[in-house]
């Protein structure tokens, strides 16, 4: 079917918008009609030539729409049907199969280098084949194939148009501090880095009624965000400030938690810093060099690590669950979102960029 899509295509630093070809859903395979999709680093890095992701390709990985159309095996959803698109997964190795599918052992080739690349789901322009399944859904198009591993259906009273974000920047904050760190009440939190993963975090923690929840970002604007979503501490960083002695200042002893969202070696240093005793740091980026823990500092202090990807979470129950808290006014992820229409996407990459938007969102014009 005819398509309107975002092509990343390679020596580009710039999406096109052009009209494609998407391949017809086979038998386990749903049509989306898209209404809503964010945009996350992870696009911007693949855009640039990182991740492994092969090109051309139709990006995209924060999806939400309507089902269009099923293919006959599939079961879960049926047309009409509101979704969320999430991560794609095999949904058979030892990781899915025991609860934990965002550590599926088919990560990399199902998300980012298509190793399903002839089955339906890619898109064409003329004869030339462009890459889809990107998360298992290349988003960046009014329409999408998905499967039923990454395809969520949602209660209808939500607002479809900005659930995509849940699917992982948001899920990948909360889900972080939720599971993976496992925060409590009355514990207390510092998150590095506030844009969309770490105000999921900060709203989670601000949920589980951690009692002091300190939000540190470069940028003054995303501070001002992280107090109205409840953070009671902001540092301002920058090379000159000691981000550890300052949380230190602000919660004497030390937090409980702490979660780098920035993927910066001197980010994920402060933050093992300002752990109290048996403090646990979570990162779900790779850190860059200059990250160097001292071993006899974490086994003193009791300290752990984590590697997280996408907050442990298991989005068919995690997804929903959001969305009823949503819409009980207990996390309002709304706050993050800045509509854009499609076309605009690579103005919205470099709004993102500067600073002046947290979340980029896609809207479709009918
Ligand atoms: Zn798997
Ligand atoms: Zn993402």
């Amino acid at each position: 079917m005819k398509v309107r899509a975002a092509v990343a295509r390679e020596g580009r630093e710039q999406f096109s918008i052009e009209d494609l070809e998407l391949s017809e859903p086979g038998p386990n395979d749903i049509l989306v009609r898209i209404v809503g999709v964010g945009l996350c680093h992870t696009d911007v890095k693949a855009l640039r030539g990182q991740m492994g992701v092969p090109k051309p390709a139709v990006l995209g990985h924060e999806g939400a729409g309507i089902i269009e159309r099923t293919g006959m095996q599939v079961k879960k959803v049926k047309p009409g049907d509101p979704v969320v698109l999430t991560y794609d997964c095999c949904g058979q190795c030892h990781a899915c199969a025991s609860g934990s599918p965002a550590y599926c052992a088919q990560t990399n080739a199902l998300n980012f280098e298509d190793a399903r690349e002839r089955e339906p789901g890619f898109y064409r322009r003329g004869t030339d084949f462009i890459h889809g399944h990107f998360f298992g859904q290349s988003s960046f198009s009014n329409y999408a194939i998905a499967r039923e591993q990454n395809t969520i259906p949602v209660r209808r009273d939500a607002p479809l148009e900005i659930l995509g974000i849940l699917g992982c920047s948001v899920q990948t904050g909360a889900g972080a501090i939720l599971h993976s760190l496992a925060a409590q009440e009355g514990e207390r939190v510092a998150i590095f880095g506030v844009g969309s993963v770490g105000l999921g975090a900060l709203m989670a923690a601000v949920l589980c009624g951690c009692r002091e929840v300190v939000a540190v970002d470069v940028l003054e604007s995303r501070l001002t965000m992280a107090r109205q979503l409840g953070a009671t501490g902001l540092i301002l960083a920058s090379p000159r400030v000691r981000t550890a002695q300052e949380i230190r200042r602000l919660v004497p002893g030390g937090v409980d938690c702490a979660l780098d969202t920035t993927g910066r070696g001197d980010s994920c240093q402060e933050a093992l810093g300002s752990l109290r005793t048996k403090g646990r740091l979570g990162f779900v980026t790779v850190p860059a060099e200059g990250f160097q823990p001292n071993l006899a500092t974490m086994m003193l202090g009791g300290l752990s690590i984590r590697g997280i990807v996408q907050g442990d979470s298991v989005p068919d129950a995690f997804i929903p669950h959001l969305i009823d808290l949503h819409l009980e006014g207990r996390f309002p992820f709304d706050k993050l979102v800045t509509k854009y229409p499609f076309e605009q996407i690579n103005q919205a990459v470099a709004d993102q960029a500067a600073g002046r938007v947290v979340k980029p969102l896609f809207t479709f014009s009918p």
